[in-house]
């Protein structure tokens, strides 16, 4: 009898997230220099962090032997007047993705059910299943979160609705009119969660927020892991009308945001001058791709975000040849897309190192 057969079987029937490939990992095992190898794998900012975080940073290092602010005052602080909210409607994450965690953990049982789109980012299918609840999928033609059909599958049972604007890994997005049209239909029995962790790359982003100060039963999830280049040190927020934020206060661990990173996020979020290159670096780098990949006649999804998805035939295989070329991307199987590759964009360089590879891949 192994211990297997004492836990939560659900849990032991789930498939662990799998990573974008870390750098240090790929060169171990190709026997690679870590320096040779391009990481565009996990929508990661290629300028690296912003630089008034790094100096934050510096700053905060002789302080870390004590517990950092719990209520999180300064950076929840910041974030209200950058939205003009108040602090009861900010909540900060050990990155956005404990937030999706902590929305599961409040409003989800077994006989609870999460709707989601088809492609959706997959921690949420992930969520439902950690907690025993029952995940709802709803098709997303073109790739485009059909969210009249999701307001079609809420059931009494419902009691959360995740939509990615822009989609990971789709980089799709919903418009602001479909979203009234969503949100007039949405039951006070259920919460909407926003997951805009690309919200800063968008020119013209839907107002999610005026249904925070309408005090509807919303989450908005931003995050400070892409545009501001702070994926290492899990820092999150969700944005959200005070009787939601009060729930998820109480299920949080005390010191969930770590004091290296509430210092380091405070200084990032005045830093617009890294947040415009990051925006212009990406602007060029998916103006690179999409045109490489017309003149290549290979199919891929417009994109919002920080990556591209693009049509390779077998993903498995070109993730792998690109790999042992020491350029990582991320194949896309988990998926249920084993045609498509997923690319983050990089720096000029990068990019164009990245396209030189595939090439080579084609052509072998
Ligand atoms: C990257 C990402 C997140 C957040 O990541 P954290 O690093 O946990 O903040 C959340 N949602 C989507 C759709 C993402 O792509």
């Amino acid at each position: 009898m192994s211990i297997q057969n004492f836990a939560n079987q659900f849990i032991c029937d789930l498939v662990a997230y799998e990573p974008g490939k870390p750098i240090e990992e790929t060169a171990r095992e190709l026997g690679l220099d870590p320096a040779s190898i391009v990481k565009l794998a996990s929508n990661e900012n290629p300028l690296g962090p912003a630089p008034m975080a790094r100096d934050a940073m510096r700053a905060e290092v002789d302080g870390v032997h004590i517990y950092p602010d719990g209520g999180g005052y300064k950076l929840r602080s910041a974030l209200a007047e950058k939205y003009d909210l108040g602090l009861e409607n900010v909540v900060l994450g050990n990155g956005s993705n404990e937030i999706i965690e902590l929305l599961c953990h409040c409003f989800l049982n077994r006989d609870a059910e999460l709707i989601a789109a088809e492609h959706a980012f997959v921690v949420y299918k992930l969520m439902a299943t950690l907690f025993g609840a029952k995940y709802v999928e709803v098709a997303d033609p073109d790739f485009i979160h059909d969210v009249d059909g999701m307001a079609d599958a809420i059931t009494e049972k419902t009691r959360l609705v995740f939509i990615a604007n822009p989609n990971n890994p789709t980089g799709t997005m919903v418009n602001e009119a479909a979203l009234d049209r969503f949100m007039a239909r949405l039951p006070e029995h259920v919460v909407a969660v926003f997951d805009e962790a690309y919200f800063e790359f968008l020119e013209d982003a839907p107002d999610t927020l005026k249904y925070v100060r309408e005090g509807r039963n919303v989450c908005v999830l931003r995050t400070f892991s892409k545009a501001y280049g702070l994926a290492g040190l899990r820092i999150g927020y969700g944005l959200a009308s005070p009787q939601v934020t009060a729930i998820l206060q109480k299920a949080r661990q005390p010191f969930n945001a770590n004091a290296m990173a509430q210092a380091a996020a405070l200084a990032a979020i005045r830093d617009q001058d890294h947040v415009t290159k990051t925006l212009q670096t990406n602007n060029e780098g998916l103006a690179f791709y999409e045109k490489a990949f017309a003149e290549r006649d290979l199919e891929y999804v417009p994109s919002f975000a920080n990556f591209i998805l693009v049509r390779v035939g077998d993903g498995d295989a070109v993730f792998q040849a690109m790999l042992e070329k020491g350029v990582i991307v991320r194949a896309m199987r988990g998926y249920k897309l084993p045609e498509w590759v997923r690319i983050s964009v990089g720096t000029q360089d990068e990019n164009e190192r990245c396209i030189t590879v595939l090439d080579e891949v084609f052509n072998a």
